[in-house]
């Protein structure tokens, strides 16, 4: 049997390790449920504790988890204190914003919150269908060339109920891949992608507290779609 020196050393705390400790101060009781680390590369920076079933889940993206040990215990504190609706010590709040003010630091979040914002849309080239080149022939037949091409993508999960929408946070045009079949004609397809773009020309209107998500103006130039009625008849009956 070989025994390495390192096995010699202290070794460091594990994440794990640190989050149970400190759930103990926190909830001042000797034991802490047993923590499960999920390490994902796109998790929010500040990254997610919750008590499900007697286990603390936490959820790390891979720059928080790499992070060093005291900026780990940092963020120990703020979601444990979270978890109990207190405040968390100062002192530690102040580590977490210095370490996070950091210029290198910044950077990779930076680098990891642009990745996230991204991460549902699939691009636009499907196993049947090619969303770019359908956006660009209905640009090109409805709308002029002023209308900017957004990101475009196939949802993952295919919905038949959610067709498609505008995601107006990301600028991404998402159609359901349960569209992205030969069964499914191409002006269906076309139609459910000429819906979403009129949804980036017309904007939601708030009226008082109702949402107009469909305003006249909007149902009257629904209608200069050719194929508009044969779509929805198609849509009605499809399975
Ligand atoms: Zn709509």
């Amino acid at each position: 049997m070989q025994l390495l020196a390192s096995e010699l050393l202290p070794q460091p705390e594990s994440t794990e390790a640190i989050f149970q400790r400190v759930y103990s101060a926190v909830a001042r009781t000797g034991e802490a449920p047993p923590v499960r680390l999920h390490v994902r590369p796109y998790v929010a920076t500040i990254g997610r504790l919750r008590l499900a079933q007697g286990v603390l889940e936490l959820r790390l993206s891979e720059a928080m988890a790499a992070a060093p040990a005291t900026v780990r215990e940092a963020l120990a504190w703020i979601l444990v204190s979270r978890l109990f609706r207190s405040a968390p010590p100062a002192h530690w709040v102040r580590h977490y914003r210095q370490y996070m003010n950091r210029k290198d630091v910044r950077r990779v979040h930076q680098a990891v919150r642009a990745a996230r914002s991204r991460k549902h849309i699939s691009g636009p080239q499907g196993v049947v269908y090619d969303l770019a080149e359908i956006f660009r022939s209905l640009r090109d037949r409805y709308f002029g060339p002023l209308l900017p091409e957004p990101q475009l993508g196939w949802s993952r999960r295919p919905s038949r109920t959610l067709l498609g929408h505008f995601d107006h946070v990301h600028n991404a045009i998402v159609l359901s891949s349960w569209l992205d079949r030969p069964e499914v004609p191409r002006f269906v397809v076309e139609y459910v992608m000429y819906h979403e773009m009129l949804h980036m020309k017309h904007p939601v209107e708030h009226r008082r507290h109702r949402r107009s998500i469909h305003p006249p103006a909007f149902r009257e130039e629904e209608k200069r779609f050719e194929r508009l009625a044969e779509a929805r008849s198609w849509l009605k009956t499809a399975r």
